[in-house]
């Protein structure tokens, strides 16, 4: 199964992410943890995007896509895989269709812009390995270190509350439109985040067998 997931920054996607990942057992694939491990790497991708993440922009389509492509055509992906950030622009979803990726639902996870905006503040990010922990909802076992590989987790900088708002504005104006495109495929479907993780994993579950 090939799923989308959308949904604001903050919204819970890469939490649903590992939901669907342990039930389908198919990788997530996060563009923004490839783009973060490419500015840590200092790649070439990495040095272009940088600036782009920094400032709550978007990174140009065609390192994006370029970027997912090769992912997709690995081994692990053969049996489906789940998509976390990408795409979110209309010319990346035309990319997929272009590339022949079969879509079979696209989950919208939707929670509202100021509960998002009080959300980012606690969340927290693994330097090591991406992952992400809430210091409410999802806190490390150990204050400030990884559960899962024990580097150091840290706020990334672009859930600073001003560049929060800016990529809340980017999301509605350049990711949202994509509501529209899947819709009228037939594909959409939306799950309310709620305030309990468990709950919205339920939900979530429930839409894609659904
Ligand atoms: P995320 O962890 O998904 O919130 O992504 C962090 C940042 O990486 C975003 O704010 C963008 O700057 C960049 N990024 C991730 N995925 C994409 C994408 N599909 N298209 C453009 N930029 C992206």
């Amino acid at each position: 199964m090939n799923l989308i997931l959308l949904g604001a920054p903050g919204a819970g996607k890469g939490t649903q992410a590992e939901v669907i990942c342990d039930a389908l057992k198919i990788p997530t694939i996060s563009t923004g943890n490839m783009l973060r491990a490419a500015v840590k790497d200092g790649t070439e991708y990495g040095l272009k995007a940088k600036a782009a993440m920094d400032a709550g922009d978007l990174v140009s389509d065609d390192i994006v896509i370029g970027i997912l492509k090769d992912r997709i055509a690995q081994d692990d992906c053969k049996n489906g895989f789940i998509l976390d950030g990408f795409p979110r622009t209309v010319p990346q979803a035309e990319a997929l269709d272009a590339m022949g990726v079969q879509i079979d639902k696209v989950v919208e996870i939707y929670v509202a812009d100021e509960t998002i905006q009080k959300r980012l503040s606690g969340r927290r990010v693994c330097e090591g390995c991406g992952n992400s922990y809430h210091i409410d909802f999802k806190p490390t076992k150990v204050e400030g270190i990884c559960d899962a590989c024990g580097a150091k987790t840290v706020i990334r900088k672009d859930d600073e509350p001003a560049t929060v708002i800016d990529r809340l504005k980017t999301y509605h104006e350049k990711t949202a439109p994509l509501k529209d495109y899947y819709s009228k495929q037939g594909k959409l479907v939306t799950v309310e985040g709620q305030e309990e993780v468990s709950e919205t994993s339920k939900l979530t579950l429930k839409a894609i067998e659904g």
